[in-house]
């Protein structure tokens, strides 16, 4: 598609990705937490009592797809899931941080995101 990609200020958001229209608010979400860089919002099929998802504002497809210059943003993302676990009440007890990455991986949505999933004994190995 010849606009598949739209640039908003350094930022690259894809026509096609749900969790794009997300970020645009064309979609609507239970917003967790937001900042210039990440959003947070409530999974809408949640498998636990908590079940968040952190997305990069920037349209990157999977871990595949990370580089170098990622190396921050997926630190900060990861660190946001601490706190907002704390916040949640839930980060002493304990919580599973998930990304599925590709078909094998069980990647249903092609924006990477982060599961962060609490509120229950989790169960290992994951299926
Ligand atoms: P994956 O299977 O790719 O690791 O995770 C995708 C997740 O996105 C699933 O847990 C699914 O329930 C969630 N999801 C899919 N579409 C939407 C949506 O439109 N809104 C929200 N809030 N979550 C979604
Ligand atoms: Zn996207």
């Amino acid at each position: 598609m010849l606009l598949k990609y739209i640039i908003y200020a350094k930022e690259v958001r894809n026509v096609d990705c749900i969790f794009c229209k997300i970020i645009k608010g064309e979609i609507p979400a239970k917003i967790i937490y937001e900042d210039d860089k990440i959003l947070a919002f409530k999974d809408i099929s949640p498998i636990a009592p908590t079940h968040i998802l952190f997305i990069p504002k920037e349209h990157i497809e999977s871990v595949n797809f990370l580089e170098n210059q990622h190396i921050d943003l997926v630190g900060e993302i990861i660190l946001k899931m601490k706190e907002v676990a704390a916040k949640l009440g839930i980060g002493d007890e304990g919580y599973r941080i998930v990304n599925n990455c590709g078909n094998l991986g069980g990647q249903t949505v092609g924006h990477l995101h982060f599961h962060l999933i609490g509120g229950r004994q989790m169960q290992w190995p994951p299926g």
